[in-house]
């Protein structure tokens, strides 16, 4: 609840707290039938640091696994790819995956910025493999299920530009700039020459065999 998990509740109802309501992977406090999900829950991690994840998509995913248990199939959070998101006025900034601040090793970026506007991208990937590993995106929206499933599939850098049609979300008549993202990486890249595809219904594109390709 808020920024600062409000806990006065559980305090009350002698639940177990710690900076938020202690609850295990499945969501459950330390008394039977009594859950924490959202801003207010602080997830024991065994051996880790206890996380609260003030996100409101984890918010939502956390829900979702509630209703399941609530339900009747015990059913434990799993967050999968790391996103977030903001939007202030008309900028708008998304992550998925990891890039860090700082390179890390066997990590390369890929990085493109618009000429003239506040408009960039960089996808980091494997030296080895060539797998992506994150993108951070400023001014260009991305679909969440998109890149969700290139990075839990391992697609390639090769792979995710030439199919960087399938993951704009920005809305309709808004300008696109996947041209210029290409044209960038191949004018880096002269003996690695990408071509861009047409954009197509997303269900096709989701196996690691045909990301890989
Ligand atoms: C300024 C700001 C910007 C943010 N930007 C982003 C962003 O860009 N991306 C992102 O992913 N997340 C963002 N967040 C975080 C996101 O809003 C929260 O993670 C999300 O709202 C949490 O949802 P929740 O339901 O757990 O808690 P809340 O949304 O806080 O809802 C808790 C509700 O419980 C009510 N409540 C509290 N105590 C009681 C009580 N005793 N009895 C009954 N009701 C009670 C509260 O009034 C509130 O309505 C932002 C948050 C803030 C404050």
């Amino acid at each position: 609840m808020g920024v600062h998990p409000n806990i006065g509740v559980a305090q009350q109802g002698d639940i177990p707290v710690g900076r938020g309501i202690l609850v295990n992977d499945f969501l459950e406090t330390q008394v039977p039938d009594v859950y924490a999900v959202g801003d207010c829950a602080e997830i024991e991690v065994v051996d880790g640091r206890n996380r609260i994840e003030p996100l409101w998509y984890t918010g939502k995913m956390q829900g979702e696994a509630l209703a399941k248990t609530i339900a009747g199939e015990r059913t434990k959070y799993e967050r999968g790819v790391w996103f977030n998101s903001a939007k202030f006025f008309d900028i708008e900034y998304q992550t998925y995956g990891f890039v860090f601040n700082e390179p890390l090793d066997g990590i390369s970026s890929f990085y493109w910025q618009h000429p003239a506007q506040d408009i960039c991208l960089r996808i980091n990937y494997k030296d080895d493999t060539q797998e992506v590993t994150g993108v951070n995106t400023f001014g260009i929206r991305m679909r969440h299920n998109v890149w969700e499933n290139w990075l839990a599939n391992g697609c390639t850098l090769k792979y995710v530009l030439e199919n960087l049609r399938d993951a704009n979300f920005d809305p309709e008549f808004f300008n696109r700039y996947e041209k210029d993202i290409v044209a960038a990486f191949n004018q880096q890249h002269p003996d690695n020459q990408l071509k861009l595809s047409p954009l197509r219904w997303l269900t096709k594109r989701f196996t690691k065999g045909h990301a890989n390709a």
